[in-house]
């Protein structure tokens, strides 16, 4: 569902992506761990042309990304980001939030597009709060928020940036519990995580990032068990 051939990333002389080949298979989750400044967020940010890569060939969820006449708009209503800080519109709903790009992207009946907000936000545990404002919502509410607004065009492949990074302890679980949902439905997922532990026991498969490169790429036995590398050994040192 996912190619990416030798991406690279540069801003001004700053060579952050220095060769990424990766493939994800449908319904396949995968975890990108790394140091800070590695690149994660770009290498991320790059798969729904969030940032321009410099060189390479990305294509995903049936899109040809770096292709000139890329239909971007189209691509990216098959692609849903979930962001560390939720970017929820904080002048709107919840309902709204839910429903403003199937309204606006698909042109979507109201009474249609509200019916499905209702039902993503119900899968991801928030009842009731339809008519409250993101600021009236935990933290960990409104990221389940950002994943049923993410959900409601039907993307193919959902893109995670650090989703529980921002989040207090004691409501991680309940945001890792609702993306544990979504791999077994079948999703496919790209997940820059921290979370060892979600790693472990939702990934297909872990990806080691350092200085822009793929250092090492395998089962979360492998990866997280039994790193190869140096530098995949002193970072799961640091971080475990
Ligand atoms: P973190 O774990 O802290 O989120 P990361 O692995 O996601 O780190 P990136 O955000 O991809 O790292 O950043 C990698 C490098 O690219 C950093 O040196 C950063 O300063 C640089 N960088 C990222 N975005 C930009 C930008 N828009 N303009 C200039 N430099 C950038
Ligand atoms: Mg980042």
């Amino acid at each position: 569902l996912v190619t990416i051939r030798d991406l690279h990333k540069s801003f001004g002389d700053n060579e952050v992506l220095r060769g990424i080949d990766l493939d994800i298979n449908e319904g396949e989750v995968v975890c990108i761990i790394g140091a800070s400044g590695s690149g994660k967020s770009t290498l991320l940010r790059c798969v729904n042309l969030l940032e321009v890569p410099t060189s390479g060939t990305i294509e995903a969820a049936g899109h040809d990304m770096t292709h000139p006449d890329a239909d971007l708009d189209a691509a990216r209503a098959d692609i849903g980001m979930v962001f560390q800080q939720f970017n929820l519109f904080s002048h709107l709903s919840i309902l709204d939030n839910v429903t403003i790009a199937q309204r606006r992207v698909y042109k979507t009946s109201k009474p249609e597009a509200e019916a499905e907000a209702r039902r993503r936000l119900a899968e991801v545990g928030i009842e009731g709060k339809e008519r409250s404002k993101p600021s009236q919502l935990s933290g960990g509410q409104q990221q389940r928020v950002a994943i049923a607004r993410a959900l409601a065009v039907n993307p193919k492949l959902m893109l995670f940036d650090e989703p529980t990074s921002a989040l207090d302890p004691e409501l991680v679980g309940e945001v890792l519990s609702v993306m544990k949902g979504l791999a077994a439905e079948g999703m496919t997922m790209l997940v820059v995580t921290h979370e060892m532990g979600f790693a472990r026991e939702v990934a297909d498969r872990v990806v080691f990032i350092d200085g822009g490169v793929i250092v090492e790429e395998g089962t979360p036995a492998e990866v997280l068990t039994n790193p190869k590398t140096e530098r995949a050994q002193s970072f799961l040192h640091r971080v475990l």
